[in-house]
C-alpha cells in the first residue's frame, strides 16, 4: 500500500531512537528551547535500557578522573576530551541527582540507580523530555531518510508521516539484542550518506564452553579471579575481575572484557583459558590453608568442607577434575591428591568452543568512524544537519558502565548542539 504523506509541523530537531542516547538528547535539545520530535519504533521508549545491568542499569562507571575515564577506551578515548568536559560522569551523576535519582556506587566504581531498578533512570528521561514538552512519537518506524545536498530535508516514517526538521540527532543503536529494537538501520542510512562505517561484530559477548561440567556451575559467580587466554600452550593476556557461570559457559565483566581478545585468537586456532579462582595467594600460601583446613576437619567428608571457601559446586567440580573421590574423609587425603587440589584451584582449564553470537552481545563493535564526526557539538562531518550519538558510534569500551555514560556525554552534547536556536 502506499501512503500519502501526512506533514508535520516543522520542527527544530527531530530525534530518531528512543533509547538512552535518544531521549537525553530530546531532552536536552527542548531544554534549550527548541521544538522537539523524538520517533521511536517500539510501543515503549528504552527497551534495551531497561535490561542493562541485569535490570538494575550500571548507568555509569564513577571514575571522576576524565582522563582515567577515557584511557578505558583505549585508541578512541581522545575523541572524546571535548564532550567529556562539558558533559561527563560528574555531570551525569549530578543530573541523576537533580532529576531526584539517588544513586549508589559498588566494585569497580560501578554507579547504579539506589533502587537497583533501572525504570528509575528511564523515568528520570521520560520526565525531563516531558518537561521541555517534547513530542513522542511510539510505534512509528523510519523508514527512509530524505536528503538533498549533504543536508538532511526529512524522515519518512512506515504509516505515511513525513517530519521536517532543522536538525536531526541519530541515535538507532547498534546491533546487540535486535529484539529491543537495535537492528543497525542507523549504519544503513549512514552508509548511504556517505559515512563510512566499519561493520558490527560482537565486542562484549559471553563465551560458550566446550567442557561439559560447565553445566553443574550455572549461576555461580565468582567475585575476584584471575582468567589467563593461552594458544597453543602460551599466554596471550590475562585480567581479573568478576566471573560467572551460565548454562552454556561463562559471561560477567571479566569475561565480557576478554571476549573480544579471545574472539581474535578463535580466529587463529583452538583457544583455551585458565581460571584461578585464588589470585591473591600463591601456590604455596593456598597449599597451607587448604592443608590445615583438612586437618581441622577429621574424618568429615572433603566435600563438606570447603564451603566457606568456594560455592559447593565448584568445589565438586575441582575434586572430579583432579581426580579425587569427593566422599573421602578430609584425614585420608594424600600429599598427592591435595597438591593437585590446589593446582586446580590456581589453574583450571577450560576450553573455548566458542563466542555467544554477536545478536546476543552487550555491545557490538563497529559504527561510524570516529574522525568522519566533530566532538564539539557531535555534528556529522558529512551531513550538515546531522548529529550521531550513542552505540552509532564506533567506540572501543570495556563494560561497567561506560557504554552508557558514551551514550550520557554523546547524547546531551548533540542536544545541545542541534537544539540552538539558529545552529
Ligand atoms: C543485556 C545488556 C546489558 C547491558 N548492560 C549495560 C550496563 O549495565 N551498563 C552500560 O553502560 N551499558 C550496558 N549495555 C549497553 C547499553 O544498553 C547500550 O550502550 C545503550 O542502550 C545504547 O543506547 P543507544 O541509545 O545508543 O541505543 P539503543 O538503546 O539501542 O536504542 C536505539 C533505539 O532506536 C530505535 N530505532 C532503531 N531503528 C529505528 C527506526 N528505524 N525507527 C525508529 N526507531 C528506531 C530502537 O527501537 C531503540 O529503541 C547493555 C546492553 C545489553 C544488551
Amino acid at each position: 500500500m502506499i501512503h500519502k504523506p501526512t506533514y508535520l509541523p516543522l520542527y527544530d530537531v527531530a530525534v530518531i531512537g528512543g533509547g538512552p542516547a535518544g531521549m537525553i538528547a530530546a531532552g536536552r535539545a527542548a531544554e534549550c528551547g527548541a521544538r522537539v520530535i523524538l520517533v521511536e519504533k517500539n510501543k515503549t521508549l528504552g527497551v534495551k535500557l531497561l535490561l542493562t545491568g541485569g535490570g538494575r542499569c550500571n548507568f555509569t562507571n564513577a571514575e571522576l578522573d576524565t582522563r582515567s575515564f577515557l584511557l578505558k577506551l583505549k585508541k578512541d578515548g581522545k575523541f572524546l576530551f571535548s564532550p567529556f568536559s562539558r558533559f561527563g560522569v560528574k555531570e551525569t551523576i549530578d543530573f541523576f541527582h537533580m532529576h531526584d535519582m539517588p544513586t549508589k556506587i559498588e566494585d569497580e566504581l560501578r554507579a547504579f540507580p539506589k533502587s537497583d531498578d533501572a525504570i528509575s533512570v528511564l523515568n528520570v528521561l521520560i520526565r525531563y523530555m516531558n518537561n521541555g514538552n517534547v513530542t513522542i512519537m511510539k510505534k512509528t518506524y523510519v523508514s527512509e531518510i530524505i536528503s538533498r545536498d549533504e543536508k538532511i530535508i526529512s524522515i519518512k516514517t512506515s504509516d505515511g508521516k513525513e517530519i521536517h526538521a532543522r536538525n536531526f540527532i541519530f541515535a538507532t543503536g547498534g546491533k546487540s539484542h535486535p529484539e529491543t529494537g537495535s537492528t543497525g538501520d542507523g549504519f544503513l542510512w549512514l552508509e548511504n550518506l556517505g559515512h563510512e562505517i566499519i561493520p558490527p561484530s560482537a565486542a562484549l559477548v559471553p563465551i560458550v564452553i566446550k567442557d561439559s561440567w560447565i553445566k553443574n556451575l550455572q549461576g555461580i559467580s565468582l567475585q575476584n579471579v584471575k582468567l589467563t587466554v593461552l594458544q597453543n600452550g602460551a599466554k596471550q593476556n590475562s585480567q581479573k575481575g568478576k566471573l560467572l557461570f551460565t548454562h552454556f559457559g561463562i559471561s560477567g565483566p571479566l569475561v565480557l572484557n576478554m571476549s573480544r581478545e579471545v574472539g581474535e585468537c578463535l580466529k587463529n586456532g583452538p583457544t583455551e583459558l585458565s581460571l584461578d579462582v585464588f589470585p591473591t595467594i600463591d601456590g604455596g600460601a593456598l597449599d597451607k590453608k587448604i592443608h590445615e583446613l583438612l586437618t581441622k576437619a577429621g574424618n568429615k567428608k572433603v566435600k563438606n568442607i570447603f564451603e566457606g571457601l568456594i560455592p559447593n559446586a565448584l568445589a565438586l567440580t575441582i575434586f572430579q577434575l583432579s581426580k579425587i573421590n569427593a566422599d573421602t574423609n578430609a584425614n585420608t587425603i594424600t600429599r598427592e591428591e591435595r597438591l593437585r587440589f590446589v593446582k586446580m584451584l590456581k589453574n583450571m582449564p577450560i576450553q573455548v568452543s566458542k563466542l555467544l553470537s554477536a545478536d546476543k552481545a552487550i555491545v557490538t563493535s563497529g559504527g561510524v568512524i570516529l574522525p568522519e564526526i566533530d566532538f564539539k557539538t557531535m555534528r556529522s562531518r558529512k551531513i550538515q544537519n546531522c548529529f550521531l550519538v550513542g552505540d552509532l558510534l564506533n567506540i572501543d569500551r570495556p563494560s561497567g558502565g561506560y557504554s552508557l555514560q558514551i551514550c550520557w556525554t554523546t547524547g546531551y552534547i548533540a542536544g545541545e548542539s542541534a537544539g540552538k536556536v539558529n545552529s
